[in-house]
C-alpha cells in the first residue's frame, strides 16, 4: 500500500527536499526544514499520488486516507499541545496545495480550519482576544464558502457575482455604515453581526448552511485544493509552464500561527537576496497584524523587512529590522542557513505569533533575467556554487531578457513623470492601455502592442498578463501574486503606483489631472518604477551591466562550441565581437546593396544585372568593384585577428530590380536605354520560381565575372589590412551548391584571380579560405566529394529546411499556425531545427565531410544558430561553431556552455557504465588471478570514481584569451 500521508513537526519528518514530485515543493521543503530543525508548524503532506487517485476516481479520495490522515493529524496534536476540534483549547489548521513546480496563486487555500461555534469560546479564551477570533472565523468562512463551496463544486458565477465578491460586499456596506475607513476598526461586536449575515449570505447565494463541524470543514479543505489543480487558472498557468497536467498537486495541512493576534504579531515575504535586481542582501515585505494572505493579495502596501533595503516608495513605513530586532535576528539567521543549504537564493514565507518567528515556506525563488545573471556571477565568487552549475541557473531566455530594450535615457529624462510605483519586473515598454486581461488577449491578437493596468494584480489575470508587454497596478506589493508571475517571465512591471486612480468600468485611469484613457500610449521603466505618458523610444541596455559580461565569461570558458555572428556591417560586427562572437560566420554580400547609404552600390548592381553582355556587364562590375571591396574591408577591419565568412551574392538578381518610375528612368538613361528596352532586359530575369532559379553558385556558374569581381574586392581588401599591419582572415563561400564540379569551377577562378592579387601587392600569398554553404539536400548527401573542393563547411539551414521539408520559407507563415496546433509538428522548424528530419542531412553532411578531410572546418550559419536547442544539436554534432545575429550571440554561447557541461557530467558515468559492463561479459582470466578480487568490487570502484575535475591550465588559459578579446 503506498505510503499516503508524510508528517512534519518537532525536528523530525518523514519526507525530505528531493521528494518534490511526491510531496510537492512545499511539502518537500517544509520536511526539509523540520529535519533542521527550524521552528516550522507540525503538520503533514497528502501526496500528489492522491491526486492522481482522486481524479481517477471521479473526483473521490481514496478509502484508505482517513485512517493515515486521523493518525497524523493526532500528531500534530500531539507536538502542539492542542486538539482538533477541541472546545477547550482547538487546534486549527490550513490546507494548501503544493505541486512539483511552484504556481504562485494558481491554486486554493483555506486558512483557520477548525473555527466552529463549538471551538470559537476556547479560542477566545486561549486567546484573550475575542476580536481577533471572530475576524479569523468571518476570514474562514469567506475563503471556505468560495474555494470549497463555489469554485470547487463547479458553480461559475456572472462577474462580480462571486460569493467572496458578494461578501467583502457586505464587509464594506457595514464600514460604510459604521463610518470606518479600515478593516481593523470593525469591533468584535461588528464581527459577529457581520457572521451573521455572512452565514445567510451562504445560504441564500449557494444553497447551503457554512459547516460547522471542524472535521467536515477539513476534509471540504483537502477535496477543494485538489479540485483547484484543474481550476481554470491553474489550467491556463501549466499550458504557459509547460508543466504536465499528471503531476497533480499535493495538500499540505498545518497547524495554524497567527500573523494577526496583535501588534507583536506580524506575517511576511522574503527573498534571502533581491528577486529583481540580484542584489545579495536579505530582501522582503512585511505587515504587522496581518495573515499571509494579507501581504500577497496586494490590499495593504506591505513595510520593508530591513533599512538597507527600502525601495524609494517605502521611505516611511516601519521596518522589521527596527521594529521586532530579535526576531528579525533570528529570521536573518535562518535565512543564512538556508541559502547556503539549498546554495540558492530562497523565497521564504514567515508568520511572528505573538513575538515567536515560525516558518512556513522555502523554495528556490524565482527571479527576472538580470537578477539570475547577477546571483550566479555572485555565487560563484562567495563559493556558493562552481561555475559548471552558475551557468544552469540562468536560462537562455532570462538571457535574453537582459538583451532587451529600455526607455531610452534621454527620452526617459525629458519626459515628466506620471506616476511612480515599485520596480517588480524591470526593463522598459511602451503600448498601448489596456484595463482587462481579455482585453489584452483581443487587442495582442489584433497586432497591438499592449499595457495590462489594473486596479491590483490579480491571478486570474494571467492569459492578459501573458499577451501584454508590460503590466501596471496601482496597488499591490513586490511579492504580490501578480508580480512574481510578472517577474518569472521576465515582463516589465510597474505595481503600487498609488497615486493612480483606476476606473475600470470606465477604461481609464488618471493621476492628478491627467487622464489616460483606453488605448492611449504609456510607457514604463520597470526598473525605476516610473511610469511616463506617451510612447517613449527604447534602446538596448545590456553593455553597462558588469555581471552581465562576467557571466558570459564564465560561458566563454566553459564552451567548446565556437560561436560566431552573421553580420554584414562594421559596426554590427563590432557589436557582435563587444558580445564575445569569435568571428562572422556569415556576412551576406548582398546585404550591402539594403537599405540606407547604399543608393549608389545599388545604382552600379542594377547596371550590373541589366547588361546586355560580358563587355558591359564588366564595365558596370569595374564600377562597383570599389563598393564592394571598402564595405568588406570595413568588416575585415572591425573583426581584425577574427574569420570573417564572406558569401559570394546569392540571391535571384530579380530581386534587385527597380520598381518606382524614377529609378527606372534613371537606370535607363545611365544604359541608353528606353523604359521598355530596360523593362524587357528586366523581365528575361523573371523567374517562376526564384528561390531554386538563377542564384547563388549558379549565378557565378554563369557569369564567371561576377564571382572574379566579389573574389578580388575580398584578396584586395585583405592585402590591403595585411599592408597596414592589421590581421585579415576571410573565407570565401560558395552559396547553394549542390555538386563538387560547382566548386571546381569557382575555385579556378579564385585561384587565378589569387594569385593575381598576390603579384600586384608582391606577396606570396593572401591568406585566405575556401569553402561552401551546404544548404541543399543532395550537397549534405555528396559531402564527401564536396569536401574534396573546401576547407570549409557552412550549414545554411534556412534554406536546407526549406528544400528538405519543401516548405517556402517565405510562404510557411500560411500554414506553420495549423501544423502546431494540430501538433503535426513540435515547433516551427524554421526556428528550432528539425533534428530528426534536417538533423539527418546535417549529420550525415558532417561524417561524410570530414571522412574526406577530417579537419573539415564545420559551422552553421541559418538562423538555427542561435536557438538553443539547436545549438546544443549542433555541439552534440561535432560541429565548430554556430553563428547567429549579434544579439543571440551570448544565448548561443550560454547553450553552448551548457551543453559542453551536460557532455562532461554525462561522460564520467558513461565511462563507469562501461567498466560496470566489461568484467560481466568477459570476466578477465589474468586480472581475476593476479587482483583474485571478485569483478564485481571494481565495478564498484569505477562506478565510484568522481568526475574528473577540468584541467585548471587550460581553463585559465582559455579564459585569459577570451577575456583578452573583450
Ligand atoms: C541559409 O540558407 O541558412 C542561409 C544562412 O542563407 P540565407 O538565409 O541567406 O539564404
Ligand atoms: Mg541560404
Amino acid at each position: 500500500m503506498p505510503k499516503r500521508v508524510y508528517f512534519f513537526g518537532g525536528g523530525k519528518a518523514a519526507g525530505k527536499s528531493e521528494m518534490k514530485n511526491l510531496l510537492g515543493g512545499k511539502g518537500a521543503n517544509l520536511a526539509e526544514m523540520a529535519r533542521l530543525g527550524m521552528p516550522v508548524p507540525a503538520g503533514f503532506t497528502i501526496t500528489t499520488g492522491v491526486c492522481t487517485e482522486f481524479y481517477e476516481k471521479g473526483g473521490k479520495l481514496p478509502k484508505e486516507l482517513t485512517k493515515e490522515v486521523e493518525k497524523a493529524l493526532a500528531g500534530v496534536e500531539a507536538i502542539m499541545g492542542r486538539k482538533f476540534g477541541d472546545p477547550a483549547d482547538p487546534l486549527l489548521v490550513s490546507c494548501r496545495s503544493g505541486a512539483r513546480k511552484s504556481m504562485p496563486g494558481m491554486m486554493e487555500t483555506v486558512l483557520n480550519i477548525g473555527l466552529t461555534s463549538a471551538t470559537i469560546p476556547g479560542m477566545v479564551a486561549r486567546t484573550n482576544n475575542e476580536r481577533f477570533v471572530w475576524d479569523s472565523y468571518r476570514r474562514l468562512i469567506q475563503m471556505y464558502s468560495d474555494v470549497v463551496m463555489e469554485k470547487s463544486a463547479g458553480i461559475e458565477p456572472a462577474e462580480g457575482k462571486g460569493i467572496r465578491q458578494q461578501l467583502e460586499h457586505l464587509m464594506d456596506d457595514l464600514k460604510d455604515s459604521k463610518g470606518y475607513k479600515n478593516d481593523t476598526d470593525l469591533t468584535a461586536d461588528d464581527l459577529k453581526e457581520l457572521v451573521a449575515s455572512y452565514k445567510a449570505k451562504v445560504v441564500e447565494v449557494l444553497g447551503k448552511e457554512f459547516p460547522d463541524e471542524a472535521m467536515e470543514q477539513l476534509w471540504g479543505g483537502v477535496r477543494a485544493v485538489f479540485q483547484s489543480w484543474n481550476g481554470k487558472r491553474a489550467v491556463s498557468y501549466r499550458r504557459i509552464e509547460g508543466i504536465p497536467g499528471e503531476w497533480g498537486t499535493a495538500v499540505n495541512v498545518q497547524a495554524m500561527v497567527f500573523g494577526n493576534m496583535g501588534d507583536t504579531s506580524a506575517t511576511g515575504v522574503a527573498f534571502t537576496r533581491n528577486p529583481a535586481t540580484g542584489d545579495p542582501r536579505f530582501y522582503g515585505e512585511w505587515l504587522p497584524n496581518a495573515q499571509g494572505e494579507d501581504v500577497v493579495a496586494g490590499t495593504r502596501t506591505p513595510n520593508p523587512l530591513n533599512e538597507a533595503t527600502r525601495s524609494s516608495g517605502t521611505e516611511h513605513l516601519p521596518s522589521l529590522e527596527k521594529s521586532m530586532p530579535a526576531v528579525y535576528q533570528e529570521l536573518h539567521a535562518i535565512r543564512d542557513r538556508l541559502e547556503k543549504h539549498y546554495r540558492d537564493m530562497q523565497d521564504l514565507e514567515f508568520t511572528i505569533e505573538d513575538g515567536r518567528l515560525w516558518m512556513l515556506q522555502t523554495r528556490v525563488g524565482k527571479r527576472n533575467g538580470p537578477a539570475a545573471v547577477r546571483m550566479a556571477v555572485d555565487m560563484v565568487e562567495e563559493r556558493m556554487i562552481k561555475s559548471t552549475e552558475a551557468i544552469t541557473r540562468v536560462t537562455p531566455s532570462q538571457l535574453d531578457e537582459l538583451l532587451h530594450p529600455i526607455l531610452d535615457p534621454k527620452a526617459e529624462k525629458a519626459a515628466p513623470v506620471l506616476a511612480k510605483g515599485l520596480p517588480a519586473g524591470p526593463g522598459g515598454a511602451s503600448g498601448q492601455v489596456v484595463f482587462t486581461a481579455a482585453d489584452a488577449v483581443k487587442w495582442v491578437e489584433q497586432g497591438k502592442q499592449v499595457i495590462l493596468v489594473r486596479e491590483e494584480t490579480n491571478p486570474e489575470d494571467v492569459e492578459g498578463m501573458r499577451a501584454a508587454v508590460a503590466i501596471l497596478t496601482a496597488r499591490g506589493g513586490m511579492t504580490s501574486h501578480a508580480a512574481l508571475v510578472a517577474r518569472g517571465w521576465g515582463k516589465c512591471c510597474i505595481v503600487g503606483a498609488g497615486e493612480m486612480d483606476v476606473d475600470i468600468a470606465g477604461r481609464k485611469f488618471s493621476v492628478g489631472d491627467v487622464t489616460i484613457n483606453e488605448g492611449d500610449p504609456i510607457s514604463l521603466n520597470g526598473t525605476k518604477g516610473n511610469v511616463y505618458a506617451g510612447e517613449l523610444g527604447m534602446v538596448v541596455g545590456s553593455e553597462d551591466n558588469p555581471y552581465f559580461y562576467s557571466f558570459m565569461k564564465i560561458c566563454d570558458r566553459l564552451r567548446t562550441l565556437g560561436v560566431r555572428a552573421n553580420a554584414d556591417t562594421p559596426e554590427d560586427a563590432a557589436k557582435a565581437r563587444g558580445f564575445g562572437a569569435q568571428g562572422i560566420g556569415l556576412f551576406r554580400t548582398e546585404h550591402m546593396f539594403y537599405g540606407k547609404g547604399t543608393e549608389e552600390a545599388l545604382f552600379k548592381l542594377r547596371k550590373m544585372i541589366h547588361a546586355k553582355d560580358e563587355a558591359e556587364r564588366r564595365a558596370a562590375l569595374d564600377e562597383l568593384f570599389p563598393h564592394v571591396k571598402k564595405d568588406i574591408k570595413g568588416t575585415l577591419k572591425a573583426m581584425e585577428g577574427l574569420p570573417v565568412t564572406i558569401r559570394l551574392l546569392d540571391p535571384p538578381l530579380h530581386e534587385f530590380v527597380p520598381r518606382a518610375d524614377d529609378e527606372r528612368q534613371k537606370l535607363a538613361s545611365s544604359l541608353g536605354l528606353s523604359l521598355d528596352e530596360l523593362d524587357a532586359r528586366a523581365d528575361a530575369l523573371h523567374e517562376v520560381n526564384p528561390m531554386m532559379g538563377h542564384r547563388g553558385v549558379r549565378l557565378g556558374v554563369t557569369y564567371p565575372e561576377v564571382t572574379e569581381m566579389q573574389i578580388r574586392a575580398i584578396l584586395e581588401a585583405a592585402a590591403e589590412l595585411t599592408k597596414e599591419g592589421k590581421k585579415a582572415m576571410p573565407e570565401i563561400m560558395i552559396p547553394v551548391t549542390c555538386d563538387v564540379n560547382e566548386l571546381k569551377d569557382q575555385k579556378e577562378i579564385a585561384k587565378r584571380v589569387h594569385a593575381e592579387v598576390a603579384q600586384k601587392f608582391g606577396v606570396k600569398k593572401v591568406a585566405h579560405m575556401f569553402g561552401t554553404m551546404i544548404e541543399i539536400p543532395r550537397a549534405a548527401l555528396k559531402a564527401d566529394e564536396i569536401a574534396e573542393a573546401t576547407e570549409f563547411f557552412s550549414f545554411g539551414t534556412n534554406d536546407l529546411t526549406q528544400m528538405t521539408f519543401g516548405f517556402s520559407r517565405d510562404d510557411v507563415g500560411g500554414f506553420a499556425a495549423d501544423y502546431l496546433e494540430k501538433g503535426i509538428l513540435p515547433a516551427d522548424p524554421f526556428q528550432t531545427l528539425d533534428q530528426s528530419g534536417v538533423g539527418e542531412l546535417v549529420k550525415t553532411g558532417i561524417a561524410r565531410g570530414r571522412k574526406t578531410k577530417a579537419k573539415l572546418k564545420i559551422g552553421i550559419c541559418g538562423e538555427h544558430g542561435g536557438d538553443p536547442d539547436s545549438v546544443t544539436f549542433c555541439h552534440k554534432a561535432g560541429m565548430n561553431y554556430v553563428s547567429c545575429s549579434p544579439y543571440r550571440v551570448p544565448i548561443a554561447s550560454l547553450a553552448a556552455a551548457q551543453a559542453a557541461v551536460a557532455e562532461k557530467k554525462a561522460k564520467p558515468a558513461k565511462k563507469a557504465k562501461k567498466a560496470a559492463k566489461k568484467p560481466a561479459k568477459k570476466p578477465a582470466k589474468k586480472a581475476k588471478k593476479i587482483l583474485k578480487k571478485p569483478a564485481r568490487k571494481i565495478v564498484l570502484k569505477a562506478a565510484k570514481r568522481p568526475v574528473p575535475k577540468p584541467k585548471k591550465k587550460t581553463a585559465k588559459k582559455k579564459g585569459k584569451k577570451k577575456r583578452g578579446r573583450r
